[in-house]
């Protein structure tokens, strides 16, 4: 089912409290915590409680859980007084993504190229 926790998840584990992170904000649909592997002063992750594999999934799936996911990013960005940030969806091996589990990446605190690389 769309939407089911997946056992084989990462980011499942995280929202289930099975894997460590550090969460910085959680709503009842959604928990944001610091990437492992931060690539700028501010690496937050944004994610839906629910599975669906990325961005688009999940909008069409969960609209309003998507939007969630946007108003979250702004406040990770207010909590760490960013003017300027960058939200990221990486989607497809192509593009980056790794984890498949949606994931909105918050990226500031420094100068970010555009277009990035
Ligand atoms: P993607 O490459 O799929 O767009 O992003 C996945 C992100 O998850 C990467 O930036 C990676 O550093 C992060 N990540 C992978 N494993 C873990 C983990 O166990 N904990 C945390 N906090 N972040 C992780
Ligand atoms: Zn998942």
């Amino acid at each position: 089912m769309p939407g089911e926790p997946q056992d084989d998840c990462l980011f499942c584990k995280i929202v289930a409290g099975h894997v460590p992170a550090t969460i910085v904000r959680e709503t009842d649909t959604t928990v944001a915590f610091r990437d492992i592997n931060p690539q700028a002063p501010t690496h937050v992750l944004v994610i839906p409680k629910v599975h669906y594999r990325n961005a688009a999934e999940l909008a069409a799936g969960e609209p309003a859980i998507a939007a969630d996911i946007l108003r979250e990013a702004q406040a990770v960005a207010d909590e760490d007084k960013l003017e300027s940030y960058r939200v990221v969806f990486n989607t497809g091996s192509g593009a980056g993504q790794t984890v498949w589990h949606t994931h909105a990446h918050v990226i500031g605190g420094r100068g970010l190229q555009w277009p990035p690389g």
